[in-house]
Parts: structure tokens; C-alpha cells; sequence
């Protein structure tokens, strides 16, 4: 999971935009969450970002923001 970690480590919000649940004019592209398979809609960055990584290992590293959330629980109780 540190490859997750890593990728989300850089400020999503300041940086690469917010993912958004209903397309925006920003946020055109489909991505679906790895854990809870929720559709969602990102920007160009994030979509480029997240497909080079799929191409590269075969696994999807985008998670919805409920799970980041869920995730960084996790990662703080232990
Ligand atoms: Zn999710």
C-alpha cells in the first residue's frame, strides 16, 4: 500500500484538483475507486496519472475519497 500512500501524499487538492462524484467541466474523465469500484470524475492529471501507473503494474491505484479517508484511519492506528 505505500505506492498508494505516496501517490496521494502530494496535495490532490492544490495540485491536481478535486475528484468529483458527477462530471464537471474540470473533472471529464471516468475513473472507478479500486476498493469500492464507485464511479468518479477526475481531471486531465489525474486521469493521466493514475491510467500510467495501471498500464505499468497492471493494478488500479485511485481511490474515492471516502476510502482515502478510510485508508488514512487505518494507517493512523497503527
Ligand atoms: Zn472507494
Amino acid at each position: 500500500m505505500e505506492r498508494i500512500r505516496a501517490y496521494y501524499e502530494g496535495d490532490i487538492e492544490n495540485k491536481l484538483g478535486s475528484p468529483t462524484k458527477y462530471k464537471t467541466d474540470e473533472n471529464q474523465n471516468e475513473l472507478f475507486c479500486s476498493i469500492c469500484g464507485q464511479k468518479v470524475f477526475v481531471n486531465e492529471l489525474i486521469f493521466k496519472d493514475v491510467t500510467k501507473i495501471i498500464e505499468k503494474t497492471s493494478e488500479n491505484p485511485f481511490l474515492c475519497e471516502s476510502c482515502i479517508d478510510e485508508y488514512e484511519d487505518l494507517a493512523h492506528s497503527h
